[in-house]
Parts: structure tokens; C-alpha cells; sequence
């Protein structure tokens, strides 16, 4: 029996669904901004990212690059700087190429179909959605995990969705709804806040939802059931090294390779641990090997871990001393001695940072450990201190 804001010929309450986003919608600085340009930086970083730790990032990238035009001509490694700590480093590198492209073969505007979006790199079927129907008011569905959720117990569905045929199928259902919409754009972004608002993965307010009427799963009591819950594979823990080594006031970083996981990021020399090899033989070695250095002195700084959406980082830091040797850095070369100033300027990896954040602890950490303090109360002291 459809509700009283039910449609018959569309498949829920689409001016129920409406009439609440109007009144529950959260401001973000690229909503209600006409241009194109922002919304799809926008939707580039809400891929894989909460919409709270992307909002300072989205302000500061739009100050330095305002325009398709200023990211287009910007060095890789500016952008990169922007963009660091964000994560998921792909996508400032294609979000930069497809500037590019907008400029060289789209006159710097964006193109306004989902299929023609779906062209430029970094682009998929979900962006392509939501730039076409959020900016150009095209009627495609957009469906990600927020609206995979919402049906998933609107209609008792236990497919994977994080498989393409179940997004489809999705997709095809919704497609008589954003039909029907006047604004295609508005209903997306509506199912989208519901998903991240109301019906959330866990606890869904079921109460507040405008479209309770009609939803299965709250009618049956088994909210928690859908969507299905996949078997996660065990994540693998990769042991690796990163050496400090400084010398005259300068401290020698590595570049990654610019296609690879966070490519184009520097980082400390460093790199795996080899089965039956201990942190520091794995040190020395691959001092020896990106460097062409002896260490007189390797000494253990402390480890990091850094979660990946496919291994975690076990990282172990050694600070490198009575070094034998000559770093051969080549122009343009994987290796520079840099300064403090540097360090300010270039893009460096998240775990590069804590590793220097964490040498830089070591007096007040070795003061705490003699007076036998906890790692935890070491770390509370010096959080105070920070807050001031
Ligand atoms: S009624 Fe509850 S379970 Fe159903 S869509 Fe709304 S919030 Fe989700």
C-alpha cells in the first residue's frame, strides 16, 4: 500500500524523501555552489573520506586552485602538497591529469553527460553521476554505500554492492524516481544525507525517516541484518624500515616512484623487512642499496603503525649516525639532502611525518621512560602540552 507521498509509478516516497532533505540538509562549502569545477574536486575527495575530514581540505585546495585552469598548470608536487594527509594519493594525480584534459580538449569546462565525465581519469560511474545530475541535472542514479544502505533495507536486498552488477541493478530501479525528479541532483545528494544521517550503518533512526512507511526492514525489526555483511579477508602487516639520516642541518628523503602507492610523495630511505632478516640487518642493508652507505651506528627510534585499505604498515625508524660514504644525488634523481624550510614545502608521506614527529619526542620520551612513565602517559603529557 503506498504512502500518502507515494507515487505509484515511482519505486518509494520521493516528496517525503524531498520535503526532509529541504529541512535536515547539512551545509558544505561546495553545496549550493554552481560551478561545476568545485563540486567535482568535492566529490574526488568524499571518495573513500568522511565529509569532516574533507572540508578544511576542500577550503585550503579551492583557495591555492581556484580554477580548472590553476589546477591544470600547477606542478604535480604542489597539488600533492594539498593534498597531503588526505590520503588515497591516486586521485590528486588523475584529479590533476583530467584538469588537464578539460583544458587542452574541453576549452576548461566541464563536459555536462555522466558518460562523457566517465572518460575523464578518475572519474567513475558514481562521480560521473553525481557531477551530471548535481551540476547538469542529468536524471542518473548515483549509487553509493549511503544508498546501497538505505535500499538494502528499504527492500530486503543481501547483494554485495561493492560489486558492479548490484549497482546496476540498483541504479535501474531508482532510475523512474530521478525520471520523474525535477531536480535530479537534489534527490541524489537526498538519498546520499539519509544513508549518512538517518539510516546509518549502525543504530538507523528509523523514527525520523521519511520513508519508514514503506521500508521492509523496519517493518520486520532486522535493520541490522541488511545490508549483508561480506567475510573481510585478514589484512597482512608489512614490516618495514625508515632511516634518519641528517647531515650539516639536512636530512636525506626519498622520492616515490610517481605511479606506485602514494607516488610522487617523499618519504625517509627506507623499504620491507625480508623474512629472517631483523629491522636493523634490513636497515643497514637498504642503506647500503638506495644510498651507497655504512652505518656506524644504527639505533632504534620507536615504530609506527599505518592502516592501508589492503595491508597495514608496521614501520620501524632507526636514526643513522658515523655514516661511511658519499650519498650520490643526481639532479632530478630519487634522493635530496633537505632543510627544515623543505620539509614545509614538499609533499611527504603521513607515516614520514609521524617518523619525524616521533624522533623529535625521543629526549622527552627517554625522560619519561627513566622516571617510569607509561608510552600512554607520555603520550597524554605531550598532548597537553600541545593544547597549551
Ligand atoms: S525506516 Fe529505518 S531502516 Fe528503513 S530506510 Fe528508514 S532509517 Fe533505514
Amino acid at each position: 500500500m503506498p504512502s500518502k507521498h507515494q507515487d505509484s509509478r515511482r519505486p518509494f516516497a520521493v516528496g517525503a524523501l524531498l520535503a526532509w532533505f529541504q529541512a535536515n540538509r547539512r551545509e558544505m562549502p561546495w553545496r549550493d555552489q554552481p560551478d561545476p569545477y568545485a563540486v567535482w574536486v568535492s566529490e574526488i575527495m568524499l571518495q573513500q573520506t568522511q565529509v569532516a575530514a574533507v572540508r578544511p581540505y576542500f577550503t585550503r585546495f579551492m583557495q591555492r586552485f581556484p580554477t580548472v585552469q590553476a589546477l591544470a598548470q600547477a606542478p604535480i608536487e604542489d597539488v600533492l602538497k594539498r593534498w597531503e594527509g588526505l590520503g588515497y594519493y591516486r586521485r590528486a594525480r588523475l584529479l590533476h591529469q583530467a584538469a588537464q584534459q578539460v583544458v587542452e580538449m574541453h576549452g576548461g569546462r566541464l563536459p555536462e553527460t555522466a558518460a562523457e565525465l566517465g572518460r575523464l581519469p578518475g572519474i567513475g560511474p558514481y562521480t560521473a553521476a553525481a557531477i551530471a545530475s548535481i551540476c547538469f541535472g542529468e536524471a542518473v542514479p548515483v549509487v553509493d554505500g549511503n544508498v546501497a544502505r538505505v535500499f538494502a533495507r528499504y527492500r530486503l536486498l543481501r547483494d554485495d554492492f561493492s560489486k558492479l552488477p548490484a549497482r546496476q541493478a540498483l541504479a535501474k530501479w531508482l532510475q523512474p524516481a530521478l525520471d520523474g525528479a525535477a531536480h535530479s541532483g537534489d534527490l541524489n545528494q537526498a538519498m546520499m544525507e539519509l544513508g549518512a544521517l538517518v539510516c546509518r550503518p549502525r543504530n538507523p533512526d528509523c523514527t525520523a525517516c521519511p520513508l519508514a512507511a514503506a521500508c521492509s526492514a523496519r517493518a520486520r525489526g532486522v535493520q541490522a541484518d541488511y545490508p549483508a555483511r561480506l567475510a573481510r579477508r585478514p589484512v597482512p602487516v608489512r614490516p618495514e624500515v625508515a632511516i634518519a639520516l641528517r647531515r650539516g642541518g639536512r636530512l636525506l628523503l626519498a622520492r616515490r616512484d610517481g605511479t606506485g602507492l602514494l607516488g610522487g610523495l617523499w618519504e625517509l630511505p627506507g623499504g620491507g623487512v625480508v623474512p629472517g632478516e631483523t629491522a636493523a640487518e634490513a636497515a643497514a642493508r637498504l642503506l647500503r642499496d638506495i644510498a651507497g652507505l655504512e652505518a656506524g651506528t644504527l639505533t632504534a627510534q620507536g615504530s609506527i603503525t599505518h592502516a592501508f585499505s589492503h595491508f597495514t604498515q608496521l614501520l620501524h625508524l632507526f636514526a643513522a649516525d658515523r655514516i661511511r660514504g658519499r650519498v650520490k644525488i643526481r639532479a632530478g634523481g630519487a634522493l635530496a639532502w633537505v632543510t627544515a624550510a623543505d620539509l614545509d614545502r614538499l609533499p611527504l608521506t603521513t607515516t614520514t611525518r609521524r617518523a619525524l614527529d616521533l624522533q623529535r619526542d625521543q629526549p622527552t620520551r627517554r625522560r619519561a621512560q627513566r622516571r617510569g612513565a607509561s608510552p600512554r602517559a607520555v603520550a597524554a603529557a605531550k598532548a597537553h602540552r600541545a593544547r597549551g
